[in-house]
């Protein structure tokens, strides 16, 4: 017996339903953008195993247990991207996009997958848009990015459910001081800690401050703190950013263990959080990387960059009612014919109205039928207008406009008007 034939499991059909949302979401970012000048960049969804082994870092959750690799049928071993920035920094790398300190703003869309346990908001091909910046490594830049979400949030509605965390992680070389200082105090406290974080004690330290584990955490409460070991060039990197948020009339809170998942930040790194998500409660998330691009073969170039998940997104803009009326209806109008003969004259007079009225949404109908059942679809198409085309109307050269919504009586409008009638009635809709 055939098993019925499922998706796997935390990867998600996005149904006709919630198209809609999805893209008047995406469309709403890519308006944004373009309105602060950054250009989309689209990359591959699978690349070579290494490019994220070098960039993400090998001691991480990503790298260490969450990504989809497989061997290609010549021996190499590939991964579906789990994230953006090491291939948005391969393509910038590979196409000499960031030489000669040209600056670079760039924006990606696209799925992403991890193999983590699937639940609300956490899923194992995902959607993120993410911005990417190069040759620029002041604070301006960082605060930039920051204001373009927070009036993104505004566009959205949903500027009251979002508190912006900052945290500063310093030069690799403040890090490097501190990472001593937290091993040392870790390695006085090693029989407090969980297992993961013993390890990660020994590959990567920092990345205990990320621990979700109880124990640890109230371990940490006592450890000595990143901030204490800033080198000066951070402090006055950080407190410009604080200065232009301030400006702008951004509030954010400091978050000493934000410390972010992946290996490649530097300086900067924030979070977008929302409490009306539970657990998963992240919708942006990123940072400065300064030495990326280097750790991945290029000359030395600033970078910084951040992701949106948007199926979180998508969720508090549900949760939140923050989804625009309009977007739900797809038709405007529906075009009923009768007969054969009205159906040959509706297919033109269709695409004629499509012609003269842009952005009509005119729906035919089709597999002919009945008064009764035509009319039946063209209310269930959630179209405002019916046209009708039968014999008589035909003889007339006009159509039958009726409204489907609210008042108004039946009219007849010679085709000659109607594209006029369309738009004025149509566009208000
Ligand atoms: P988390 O701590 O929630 O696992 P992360 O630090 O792994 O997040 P990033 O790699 O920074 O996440 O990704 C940026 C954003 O992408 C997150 O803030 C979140 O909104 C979204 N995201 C990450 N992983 C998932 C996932 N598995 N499902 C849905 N969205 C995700
Ligand atoms: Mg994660």
């Amino acid at each position: 017996m055939s098993k019925t034939l499922q998706a796997i499991r935390g990867m998600n059909d996005i149904l006709p339903e919630q198209t809609p949302l999805w893209r008047y979401f995406e469309g709403t970012v890519a308006g944004l953008l373009d309105g602060y000048g950054y250009r989309q960049i689209r990359m591959p969804i699978v690349e070579f195993t290494d490019l994220f082994k070098r960039s993400i870092g090998e001691v991480t959750d990503i790298v260490e247990k969450e990504m989809y690799t497989f061997e290609d049928r010549n021996g190499d071993s590939l991964t579906l991207r789990p994230e953006g920035t090491a291939a948005c920094v391969r393509a910038v790398l590979e196409h000499g996009l960031s030489g000669g300190g040209q600056v670079q703003k760039l924006w990606y869309m696209g799925p992403m997958f991890r193999h983590e346990r699937p639940q609300k908001g956490r899923y194992r091909q995902f959607h993120q848009i993410g911005l990417e910046v190069f040759n620029l490594d002041g604070p301006d830049i960082d605060a930039e990015l920051i204001v373009l979400t927070w009036r993104l949030w505004k566009l959205l509605g949903i500027r009251d459910a979002v508190t912006l965390e900052l945290n500063s992680l310093g030069t690799s070389e403040a890090r490097g001081r501190y990472r001593e200082a937290l091993v040392e105090f870790l390695t006085a406290h090693l029989d407090q800690i969980d297992e993961d974080s013993q390890r990660r004690l020994k590959t990567n330290p920092l990345r205990v401050l990320d621990t979700k584990h109880p124990e640890t955490q109230a371990v940490l409460v006592n450890a000595p703190k990143l901030a204490d070991y800033l080198d000066d060039e951070s402090r006055v990197h950080f407190e410009g950013l604080k200065a232009r948020l301030d400006a702008a009339g951004i509030p954010y809170v400091i978050n000493p263990k934000l410390v972010r998942g992946l290996d490649y930040y530097s300086k900067t790194v924030f979070e977008w959080v929302t409490d009306k998500l539970g657990a998963q409660g992240t919708v942006c998330a990123g940072g400065r990387y300064d030495g990326l691009v280097e750790q991945m073969g290029g000359k030395p170039t600033p970078g910084v960059g951040f992701a949106m998940g948007i199926e979180r997104l998508i969720l508090l803009l549900e949760t939140l009612e923050q989804v625009p009326e309009s977007i739900s209806r797809q038709v405007d109008v529906y075009l009923c014919a009768f007969g054969e003969q009205a159906e040959l004259a509706g297919l033109t007079l269709a695409e004629r109205l499509r012609d003269e009225v842009p952005g009509l949404r005119l729906m035919v109908n089709a597999g002919a039928g009945s008064f009764k059942s035509q009319f039946k679809k063209a209310d269930k198409s959630g179209a405002l207008h019916a046209l009708i085309l039968g014999d008589d109307e035909l003889a007339q050269q006009v159509v039958g406009f009726k409204p489907l919504r609210g008042q108004g009586e039946q009219q007849n409008i010679a085709w000659s008007a109607l594209a006029d009638h369309l738009a004025t009635c149509v566009v208000q809709g």
